[in-house]
């Protein structure tokens, strides 16, 4: 994957992807992250609740294509809703 970094203005292939999980129990949060390898601004990819894994691992059994759909848009959902939270704390 190539990237832009917007803070340095550097071209990087991202090699390495990082995860980190944030909170306790019930209420975690799963951060996926890359790094610049020039100004070290750190970019998330994706991030993950337990609600969302949950979606995640449903999608991968089912084979009904309407079904997985429906599940992929919440999925959308509860990760905008998610990212919006994390920005407000
Ligand atoms: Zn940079």
């Amino acid at each position: 994957m190539k990237v832009n970094c917007d803070k340095c203005g550097c071209n990087f292939t991202v090699v390495e992807f990082f995860t980190r999980k944030i909170g306790e129990g019930k209420d975690y949060i799963q951060e996926g992250y890359f790094v610049c390898p020039n100004c070290k601004t750190e970019f998330i990819s994706f991030v993950r609740n337990r609600e969302i894994n949950i979606l995640i691992n449903q999608v991968k059994t089912l084979t009904d294509l309407e079904k997985k759909q429906k599940i992929l848009d919440k999925i959308d959902q509860l990760t905008v809703a998610l990212i919006k939270s994390r920005r407000v704390s």
